[in-house]
Formats: C-alpha cells, sequence, structure tokens
C-alpha cells in the first residue's frame, strides 16, 4: 500500500475488496507503481506513467476531489498495463495455456471493439472518455467509487468495463502462476 496517499483515502481503498485484488496482484509480479503527489498537475486528477516492464509512476494531484476514486482508476491502468505484460511476453518467451487463455480473453473482449459502437451509438460521446484504456479505467474506478462522474456514461458501460477488468484479472493471475511454476 502506497503510504504517500493519506491515511483516509488508504483506508477508503482498503475497505474495497477488488482494490485490494488489484492492489495484491501488482504486489505478486512486482509491478506496485510508485506514487508521487505533484501539485501541478495541470488539470489532471491523476495520471500513470508506465514503466516497461510493470510498476511505474502514479502522480497524483493532492488537490484532487476524489482521492480514493483517482487512485483506484490510475491502479486499474497499471493492472491493465501489467496484463499486456503477462499477455504479451516477447519474442523467445514462453507462451503457457494460462497466458494463451488471456490473449484469448482480451480477443473476445475487445475494448476497441466496444468503444467503437459506444461511439457510434453516442453522437455527445468524449474521445478521452470512450477510449479503450479510459473505458477500462473509469469503470473500475466508477464502480469501486460512484462519486460525481463529469462524463454523461450510461451506468452499463461502467457496470460491464468492470467486470471484463475483473475476468482479465483473474486470468493473469493464472497466467503469472503458471510462469512461476
Ligand atoms: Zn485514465
Amino acid at each position: 500500500m502506497p503510504n504517500a496517499l493519506a491515511p483516509e483515502v488508504q483506508n477508503k481503498l482498503l475497505a474495497q475488496d477488488y482494490y485490494r485484488q488489484m492492489n495484491d496482484f501488482l504486489a505478486s509480479i512486482g509491478a506496485t507503481p510508485e506514487v508521487r503527489m505533484v501539485p501541478n498537475l495541470r488539470d489532471a486528477r491523476g495520471r500513470l506513467l508506465s514503466g516497461s516492464w510493470g510498476g511505474g509512476e502514479i502522480r497524483m494531484n493532492p488537490n484532487a476531489e476524489y482521492p480514493a476514486r483517482t487512485f483506484a482508476h490510475e491502479t486499474a491502468h497499471a493492472v491493465d498495463d501489467a496484463i499486456l505484460d503477462l499477455a504479451y511476453p516477447g519474442f523467445g518467451r514462453a507462451i503457457t495455456p494460462e497466458v494463451k487463455q488471456l490473449q484469448d480473453a482480451l480477443k473476445k473482449m475487445n475494448r476497441y471493439e466496444q468503444a467503437r459502437k459506444l461511439n457510434e451509438g453516442s453522437p455527445t460521446t468524449d474521445e478521452y472518455r470512450y477510449s479503450p484504456e479510459e473505458l477500462s479505467a473509469f469503470g473500475v474506478g466508477n464502480m469501486l467509487f460512484p462519486d460525481r462522474d463529469p462524463y454523461k456514461v450510461p451506468g452499463h458501460v461502467d457496470a460491464t468495463m468492470a467486470t471484463w477488468h475483473a475476468v482479465q484479472l483473474e486470468l493473469a493471475r493464472r497466467a503469472a502462476a503458471s510462469k512461476r511454476k
């Protein structure tokens, strides 16, 4: 648990089972992001700078209105990065059956496809909010901490994305374990 966060924010996060699952998963593969408070984070509440292999750094705006939701959102991004690293380990690395399963799931639950469909259906969609990466992270953050979301997105979108995230996290956990065998 990153202790750069205020204790009340840490407590809010740790009270959420899914946040703990994400946190434990990242720790288990050595990909816990560093946390840094950046007061001049322009207009953003938080931001994930990806690492080349896992980790990376979560930058948090200390004045952000909803720090727990923001942190959960950025953690979901970190998990997505780790999932991709596990699914596509690079040339010459072993593809275990569990890794293959993860690859197949990512193809089937295609967030790019989902993003395209959603954009098609609504003339008012926001490009950033409906990008495949943000659909996933907003879904997780909003389901854990349903504070006001400035973007008008139907509730089922967040619910679906959060479910997909959880399914992929479970498959990624198995993929990671299969590599340790
Ligand atoms: Zn984001």
